[in-house]
């Protein structure tokens, strides 16, 4: 007995949503669709599929918002669905954890051919490596973060930002790039929320948090993780 392998499709463009899934099921895919990311994220949840193609232009909760989530929740890859132009919107995916990403207009060949790609990769591996930095140590896959033998203790947002630091070092970031990652394109909130999260996550990671060695403050611009 086989059983086919389920692709959840995250698309509000009805026309779209359906060639993808006449392509997927043609395909010998089982196809599961979502036409915004709040329902995304529901059937996902229920169904645990084993790909999520995902659009970054949704009603409600945006593409970016949707794949932050579910990467923590699933190791399912992802793969996103970009609008020409939306040149930031692609790295910032990949940054969230998405897996690959097609520009649209796309060819349900080339998006078929990725869709094999990535169902063929062991899973685990592109989200699941640890991420280190000196005595840093962080893992994704378990959201555990350690100081050498001690484990930190942080908050789902300080996790975040040193996941997002720990992946760019040497990287400035802009404190309404990091507002925008970590808190979604809508939060209504001032650029000091990120300050005082720095502030809360240098105390856990810096040796002498009064001088950081880890977490730069670029005056005038934002902060550098030293990698
Ligand atoms: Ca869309």
């Amino acid at each position: 007995m086989t059983t086919s392998r389920s692709v959840l499709v995250i698309e509000d463009e009805e026309n779209l949503l359906e060639a993808l899934r006449y392509n997927l099921e043609h395909g010998g895919y089982s196809a599961l669709t979502a036409a915004d990311g709040a329902k995304g994220l529901e059937t996902a949840r229920a169904a645990q599929p084993d790909l999520i193609i995902l659009d970054v232009m949704l009603p409600g909760l945006d593409g970016l918002e949707a794949c932050r989530i579910l990467r923590r929740e699933t190791d399912a890859p992802i793969l996103m669905l970009t609008a020409k132009g939306e040149e930031i919107d692609r790295v910032v995916g990949l940054e969230l954890g998405a897996d690959d990403y097609v520009t649209k207009p796309f060819s349900m060949r080339e998006l078929m051919a990725r869709v094999r790609a990535l169902m063929r990769r062991p899973r685990k591996q592109a989200a699941a490596e640890p991420l280190r930095s000196g005595l840093l140590t962080l893992d994704p896959e378990a959201h555990s973060a350690w100081l050498g033998g001690d484990e930190l203790r942080l908050k789902p947002r300080e996790f975040d930002l040193l996941a997002l630091f720990m992946r760019n070092p040497g990287r400035a970031f802009t404190r309404d790039q990091i507002l925008e990652r970590l808190w979604g394109r809508d939060y209504i909130g001032d650029v000091r929320t990120v300050d005082v999260h720095v502030r809360w996550l240098r105390e856990k990671i810096e040796a002498e948090p009064s001088t950081p060695a880890r977490i730069i403050t670029i005056r005038g611009v934002g902060y550098r993780f030293e990698g």
